[in-house]
């Protein structure tokens, strides 16, 4: 079956698209073409801003009550979970994320993500009556943000995509989704989805498209929010925009998050834990806490452990069910990663495992191998900067507060663990560590609970009340004082 499309999804039709400009799309493990969708430009994104700009100006969706849309968003979420498995295997397909994590992260938490949302719908104070401070009532209102411009990274598609849509559409708002040109074929099922499901023409509008595409959408006098999952680069010049044109903006953007290993850890499960949290797809994961933190009394055994670990893990063919690092998504990718092992010799960081070259017994795709650096400061760049790849460096530390402070100096704040059998000290670093998450023993995310960045990781929060609420406009309404 062909997985070639020839239009957009643009007010509730298959839309021809503007240009006969194509993405092809690149499995980066054969490194064959397997698709070919249309490309947007600039008056594709026209056309999906005009249509969401009717469907909210003139539509019913805005009008609806909370109810009667929560209502049409649990229809979706029923598509969405007879159809987990085709999803995760159009985004292995794509973007060669390990089917493995495909079928524990690319869909089922997407899914897994609008039932959370439903569930805050369900409770919001859509619209409440307060006792004012001159005594009379004041009615407070959460009324739609207006269109929404998503733009989602393709290194977690369908989970970057949900965060933003779902609470969109819980709200009232009508939306042009962006995918990036990496990961343009899951859009196209989740649309079929939410036509299904009896989402009104207009309200979702997507036009997979590359950058100059995405800065004519945010810069769009038709939109009233961005909502950005991406690079801090790309982040800064669309907050930028969004600040000159006073439009709202939500950024959830890159990390260097550190795993803290405490000297009461049990290793056997620490490292476990640290295959997940720092390598989840491949090392591409915003949340990968690619700093490993250790004592300078137990450096050795940690790196030790984990250079064990990480070798003894099984690279190649994402479709494979046994792969835990498949390839990169790019050529540009495998290449910048390359880059990064090659600036940590040049810095005098030692490799433990891993280095240059193509990861054995693999002759083509965008692999790299997974390496650990040992003998890393905290200074140097391959501790400071986000690779986005399967590259680990362990640090030493003096003592806990020496483990915080590193953890701290960074100008990334997304994530973080720590490790110990100590569920109290646990706690106490998690409260002092300037994440906007943080595992102790864990990180498995929970969608009922807000998630972004400090510091260069972000503005703004996903998930929760938190994530609902950025979709909507705060208005009070004053009421006369009572007779008498
Ligand atoms: P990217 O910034 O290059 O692109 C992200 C998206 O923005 C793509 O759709 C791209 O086409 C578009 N884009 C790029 N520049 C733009 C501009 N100036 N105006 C409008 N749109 C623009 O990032 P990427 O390489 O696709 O993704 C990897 C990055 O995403 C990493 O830095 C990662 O940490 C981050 N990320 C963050 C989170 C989070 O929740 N904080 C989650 C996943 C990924």
């Amino acid at each position: 079956m062909t997985l070639d499309r020839d239009a957009f999804f643009i007010g509730g039709e298959w839309a021809a698209p503007a240009s006969d400009q194509l993405l092809q799309v690149v499995s980066p493990h054969s490194e064959e073409v397997v698709a070919r969708v249309p490309e947007g430009t600039a008056a594709d994104i026209d056309a999906a801003v005009a249509a969401a700009r009717t469907a909210f100006d003139e539509g019913p969706w805005p009008r609806m009550t909370p109810a009667e849309r929560i209502a049409v968003v649990e229809a979706f979420s029923g598509l969405y979970a007879a159809n987990l498995e085709q999803m995760a295997g159009l985004i292995t397909t794509e973007m060669g994320s390990p089917t493995s994590f495909s079928n524990l992260a690319q869909s089922p938490a997407p899914w897994m993500q609008i039932e959370a949302f439903l569930a805050v719908a369900r409770e919001f104070p859509w619209e409440e009556a307060r006792t004012g401070a001159l005594g009379s009532d004041v009615i407070v209102r959460h009324e739609p943000v207006g269109v929404v411009a998503a733009i989602p990274p393709w290194n977690v598609p369908q989970f970057t995509i949900m965060s933003k849509l779902v609470p969109a559409l819980l709200a009232g708002c009508t939306v042009v989704v962006k995918p990036a040109p990496e990961s343009p074929l899951d859009p196209y099922l989740m649309a079929e989805l939410l036509q299904e499901a009896g989402v009104p023409p207009g309200v979702v509008n997507i036009v997979a498209a590359g950058r100059e595409a995405g800065a004519h959408l945010v810069a769009h006098p038709g939109v009233d929010k961005v909502a950005f999952t991406g690079s801090t680069a790309a982040g800064r010049a669309i907050g930028a925009v969004c600040g000159e044109q006073l439009k709202r903006v939500s950024l959830e953007l890159g990390g260097k998050s550190a795993a803290i290993v405490l000297d009461d850890a049990d290793l056997g499960p620490t490292m476990e834990g640290l295959k997940f949290v720092a390598l989840m797809n491949s090392g591409q994961a915003c949340v990968a806490q690619t700093r490993i933190l250790a004592s300078r009394s137990n450096y050795d055994a940690v790196v030790d452990a984990l250079a064990e670990t990480v070798s003894a893990m099984t690279v190649g063919d994402p479709a494979d069910p046994a792969t835990e690092i498949g390839p990169m998504v790019a050529q540009r990718q495998q290449e910048r990663v390359e880059k990064y092992i090659a600036l940590g010799q040049e810095e005098g960081a030692r490799v433990v495992t891993g280095g240059l070259g193509m990861p054995d017994g693999l002759d083509r795709g965008w692999y790299v191998r997974p390496t650990v650096f040992a003998d890393v400061d905290n200074g140097m760049r391959i501790a400071q900067e986000e690779i986005f790849g399967p590259v680990l460096s362990v640090i030493p530390y003096d003592d806990v507060d020496d483990a915080v402070r590193i953890a701290n100096d960074s100008d990334y704040g997304l994530a973080g663990t720590v490790w110990t059998s100590d569920a109290e000290a646990g706690l106490d670093v998690a409260r002092r560590v300037r994440t906007g998450t943080y595992g102790v023993n864990t990180y498995t995310m929970d969608f009922a609970a807000p998630f972004g960045g400090f510091k260069a990781s972000g503005v703004g929060r996903e998930f929760g009340p938190e994530g609902l609420a950025q979709y909507t406009e705060v208005k009070s309404i004053y009421t006369p004082l009572p007779e008498g």
